[in-house]
């Protein structure tokens, strides 16, 4: 595709997104974004970040803004849980995700969010797109359900075109004729997109999955085929969580699940990440790691 110039340019030079004040994407160590699917309250949050800053995540996510499939479906705390969502983060040392859906939310949250988030819906919106490429914050754009990898690679065009080089793709599942799993998780085409483009790639097996008990498998295979990082569900009581309870991890099994991924971490020479300020700073993965 000829206008494909920026996401495909200067392959031997990876672009590492960085993100906060120490975190980097797309070089050795794994980027795990980790956080329930909706910011519900200020409790609900601190728990999360209480125990997401004692094991290696690196920052953590939650929806203030929620694309709902039902109008009459929780919408998000909007702009209230933008501030309990910063407030975490800062807490916690922890820099924060959260999806925006048009350019009044980006107007509120630009300031308090370290990485904007398009969602699956929104990836082609190409004038939330243009509104994002004129931020320099980084950039979680996330693969549309039915959207080809050439469609996803011209939506991250969008923003690079704009002026804002600091895009992560990530990978959430399509949609297939087979509703046995939420969506299809398609690993070949982050391994494609690998080779593409000079982009961190990125896996949210919770929304792929849509069933708890799969996603450790699927974030496992992720890591192994040589995604970039990890973003995952995970909730203090996962059944309690107001949208996607069946997809979420309680914050025992997402600690967990950070000690297997920094084994096959380590089968494809990369690293998990244990550089952020807290109990983990410069800290070693030795042992099974179980939040107190
Ligand atoms: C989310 O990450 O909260 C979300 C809504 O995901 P997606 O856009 O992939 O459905
Ligand atoms: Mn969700």
């Amino acid at each position: 595709m000829e206008t494909l110039q920026t996401a495909k340019k200067s392959l031997d030079h990876k672009t590492e997104v960085s993100i906060g004040e120490n975190i980097v994407c797309g070089g050795k160590q794994l980027l795990i974004i980790a956080g329930p699917c909706a910011v519900e309250s200020e409790e609900q949050i601190d728990a999360c970040g209480a125990a997401l800053s004692k094991v290696p995540v690196q920052a953590l996510r939650g929806g203030v803004f929620k694309p709902r499939t039902s109008p009459y479906a929780f919408q998000g705390l909007g702009e209230a849980g933008v501030s309990i969502l910063k407030n975490a983060g800062n807490r916690y040392g922890m820099p924060v995700v959260a999806e925006v859906m048009s350019a009044e939310q980006l107007k509120i949250a630009v300031d308090s969010f370290d990485v904007l988030q398009i969602g699956s819906r929104n990836m082609q919106n190409f004038e939330l797109l243009k509104a994002v490429s004129h931020t320099r914050k980084p950039v979680l754009l996330k693969r549309g359900l039915a959207a080809t990898v050439d469609e996803f690679l011209m939506a991250a065009e969008y923003i690079m075109a704009g002026g804002n080089t600091q895009v992560i793709l990530c990978e959430r599942g399509i949609r297939s004729f087979d509703s046995h799993t939420r969506n299809v998780l398609d690993l070949g085409a982050v391994v494609s997109l690998k080779q593409l483009t000079h982009l961190p790639v990125i896996v949210d097996p919770s929304h792929a999955a849509g069933r708890s008990e799969l996603v450790a498998d699927l974030a496992r295979a992720a890591v192994a085929c040589g995604a970039d990082g990890v973003m995952i569900e995970c909730h203090p009581q996962p059944l309690k969580s107001v949208s996607d309870a069946r997809q979420a991890l309680s914050l025992d099994e997402m600690s967990e699940l950070i000690y297997s991924l920094s084994l096959v971490a380590s089968a494809v020479g990369r690293t998990v990440q244990t550089s952020r300020t807290g109990p983990w700073a410069g800290g070693q993965l030795t042992e099974k790691i179980i939040v107190s």
